[in-house]
């Protein structure tokens, strides 16, 4: 395997093609000449479900990669709600450049880049293209989310009175006066579910007709939620920037501290279709309990997948993906089928972790191996 090779970080098989160069959070980013850098284990997308993943094959001992382009769903998080042992002071940003930290501090790359192309190789690797780099990996981690569909200016500001995470900001909301802004029945839903918090609550379809079906047509009718028909013309702020109130094109204003867009979401899948994973109806990526997609060596996790979109069930979901990938790639114990044919394993066959990865456990903090150890070990 190419990464058995790999003394001083990813290199091609021509073994000098990459130029590490140190950014700001520790990320080393990796530039590329022709042939692909080489890894056991490649996550697409740095958000808490890529993130989780990668912490967990890199700790576990795989030469890991995690190519991400920025942004995403979790950095517009103007603070972070729902995740234990976070305060809610840490911006989605924050909270992001931690993670990376931790990752690369255990001996991650990661390259900011776009992945734009996923193909199996002759050699049965999945190679992704890049802008910059080209990568040939083992197995791959799909972690590249979905985009929220955002409603039409005027709007109120992203977590300043517009929101797009129920079990986040609901709590935030609880006696305020509410809108939910869109036309279907999934609108109708939150609208009816955040009667739960406060008994103010509109629905607003900004000019739209409603697309809702009958059933939720007559329950809406009979909840407290008073459905708006015309267009939002205009948004009131305070000077902190947290919606007050909108203006209706009846010439009419109501008075809102926050609400909820119901437009959909468009799930970021050309990789894992590109790959052959099976879709589901609602266009999530289909995965097993452990995160495997119906493509050998490919698993998708996070909002791409089924199930809450949460930072903390994200985060769990790139664990068991971590762990499972571990279970698949460890060198040992070899089975009895593998050392009929292969023999006893000799202590010179010891340990299964990369050079490069074994030196950086060793320099991590917490350690038990001293540095004179390691030295003469090295011998
Ligand atoms: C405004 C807002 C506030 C929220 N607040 C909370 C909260 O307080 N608590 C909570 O638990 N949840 C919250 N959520 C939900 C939470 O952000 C998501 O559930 C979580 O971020 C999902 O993690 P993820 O890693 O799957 O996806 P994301 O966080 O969306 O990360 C996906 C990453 O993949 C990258 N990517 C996509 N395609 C590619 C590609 N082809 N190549 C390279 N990179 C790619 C993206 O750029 C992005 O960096 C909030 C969501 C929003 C929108």
């Amino acid at each position: 395997m190419g990464y058995s090779s790999l003394g001083s970080g990813p290199t091609g098989e021509n073994g000098a093609a990459y130029r590490p160069v140190e950014v700001s959070v520790a990320a080393t980013v990796l530039y590329m000449s022709e042939t692909p850098a080489e890894y056991e284990v490649t996550v697409v997308g740095g958000g808490p479900a890529g993130l989780t993943a990668a912490l967990y094959t890199t700790r576990l001992g795989h030469e890991t990669a995690v190519v991400d382009r920025g942004g995403g769903r979790a950095a517009m998080m103007a603070d972070t709600h729902n995740v234990i042992g976070v305060t809610e002071d840490v911006s989605g940003p924050a909270f992001l450049e931690t993670a990376l930290e931790q990752v690369t501090g255990y001996g991650a790359d990661h390259y900011r880049d776009f992945v734009s192309d996923a193909e199996r190789t002759d050699e049965g690797r999945i190679r992704l293209s890049a802008g910059d780099v080209t990568i040939d990996t083992e197995r791959v981690v799909l972690a590249t989310g979905f985009t929220d569909g955002r409603p039409d200016p005027p709007a109120p500001r992203t977590a300043r009175g517009l929101h797009y995470c129920l079990h986040c900001d609901a709590y935030m909301l609880a006696d305020a006066p509410v809108y939910v802004m869109g036309t279907g029945s999934s609108a109708a839903h939150v609208a009816m579910i955040m009667l739960n918090f406060t008994d103010e609550v509109d629905l607003l379809l900004n000019g739209d007709d409603p697309e809702w079906d009958e059933d939720t047509d007559r329950q809406l009718r009979a909840h407290p939620v008073e459905v708006i028909h015309e267009e939002v013309t205009g948004v009131e702020n305070d000077d902190e920037g947290w919606l007050e109130a909108m203006e209706f094109a009846d010439g009419t204003g109501r008075e809102y501290r926050g609400g909820f867009a119901m437009y959909g979401s468009e799930y970021n899948t050309d990789l894992a279709e590109q790959l052959g994973c099976a879709l589901n109806d609602d266009s999530t990526v289909a995965v097993d309990d452990h995160g495997a997609t119906s493509v050998e060596g490919v698993y998708a996790v996070g909002d791409l997948t089924p199930g809450h979109n949460q930072v903390p069930t994200a985060m769990g979901e790139g664990a068991r993906a971590g762990i499972d990938i571990h279970y698949d790639l460890r060198e040992f114990p070899k089975s009895l089928d593998e050392l009929e044919a292969g023999g006893a394993v000799g202590a010179g066959d010891v340990p299964g972790m990369s050079d490069r990865l074994r030196r950086h456990a060793r320099q991590h903090e917490g350690n038990v191996a001293t540095s004179e150890a390691a030295e003469a070990a090295d011998d």
